[in-house]
């Protein structure tokens, strides 16, 4: 209650940033990132032009040695407001490759260490929910989308339906895409089992050079449901865990065809989503959720009460610069 107190005085949206260490053993000296100190990064920005850096400030950076444990331990006072009824959205920002499906989801070998936030806010939720079962009764469910050029599509079916879906914003149910399945779950295995149905039907329509987790977006939704035994009272809270598109931007002379379509779509819901959260940051009257599926769908949880939490990825090879001073000035713009 207090955290809540707290941070409601300081604004309910926060930026986090989150380096790559580099993967193939590479010495740290080539990094682009000159150096991270509290909520401050440093990137060095020199070329065969000269010399320089770049500073950029967020609410928390973390260093390419940061643990899952670490990472998520700083998000779990957010994640753990969702039980007090609060709606969060966490999204994960950044290129492809600098990390975003390692900090929500984990790297392929998942093992107990390396899981990440959206395992381990699950798993923190069922824990918190036992704790005061004595208070409240929670009731937990979720769902999983997709976003793909705009077309949103049910990642939690069986029978490989491949159906598209209709957003309603619906403030009764709570639920903004009601035809999409929604799944009660009361442990992590639960979880477990959902969330590799709809890492496996995301892969479904990938080709080999066709990578489509890096082209669309996908949410894991957590929706909350608590009793208060005493009054009768019911909380609802929800939770929208997002894995975006990567946001590096295509050469136009490049790519033709539905690449250039995808990268068109990506381009425009990410400026959408940059566009909503600026506006929210700065307390413009009028925030333009309706430019794009991703910001209709998480419209009830971004702004008003609701908490959100940009988490942008970098990667530290000097070959990514471009796309890392890119990332950083989009969150740049809204913390
Ligand atoms: P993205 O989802 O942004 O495209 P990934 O999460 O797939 O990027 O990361 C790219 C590669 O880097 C994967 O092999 C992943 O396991 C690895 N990786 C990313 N972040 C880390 C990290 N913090 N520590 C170790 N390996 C990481
Ligand atoms: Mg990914």
């Amino acid at each position: 209650k207090l955290y809540n107190q707290v941070q409601d005085l300081k604004g309910s949206i926060r930026v986090y940033c989150r380096v790559r260490p580099f993967l193939s053993g590479q010495s740290n000296d080539l990094s682009t990132v000159h150096s991270i100190e509290d909520g401050n990064i440093t990137i060095s920005t020199a070329s065969k032009h000269g010399k320089g850096c770049k500073s950029f400030s967020f609410n928390k950076v973390f260093e390419p040695c940061a643990t899952q444990a670490e990472v998520f331990s700083d998000m779990q006072p957010l994640i753990r407001s969702v039980l007090d009824g609060y709606n969060v959205c966490i999204f994960a920002y950044g290129q492809t490759g600098s990390g975003k499906t390692y900090t929500m989801t984990g790297p392929k070998d998942l093992s107990e260490k390396n899981k990440g936030v959206n395992y381990r806010a699950l798993g923190d939720l069922f824990l918190l929910a036992e704790q005061r079962k004595d208070i409240f009764c929670y009731n937990v469910a979720v769902q999983m989308i997709e976003i793909y050029n705009e077309q949103v599509r049910d990642l939690l079916v069986t029978d490989g339906s491949n159906k598209r879906l209709e957003i309603r914003n619906s403030s009764q149910t709570g639920l903004n895409v009601p035809d999409a399945n929604i799944i009660p779950v009361s442990s992590t295995y639960d979880v477990i089992d959902l969330m590799n149905l709809g890492h496996r039907n995301r892969a479904v329509g990938a080709t080999a050079l066709n990578d489509r987790s890096s082209r669309s977006h996908s949410c894991l939704t957590v929706h909350v449901q608590g009793r208060d035994l005493a009054s009768g009272t019911i909380l609802r809270g929800c939770m929208h865990l997002v894995d975006l598109a990567g946001s590096e931007r295509v050469n136009k002379s490049e790519v033709t065809g539905d690449r250039l379509k995808e990268a068109q779509h990506i381009n425009r819901s990410l400026s959408a989503l940059g566009d909503v959260i600026a506006s929210l940051a700065q307390k413009n009257p009028h925030v333009p959720y309706r430019n794009s599926k991703l910001t209709q769908l998480l419209q009830d949880s971004l702004g008003g009460q609701a908490k959100t939490l940009m988490f942008v990825h970098i990667s530290p090879e000097p070959d990514a610069l471009g796309e890392t001073i890119s990332t950083l000035k989009f969150a740049e713009r809204v913390a």
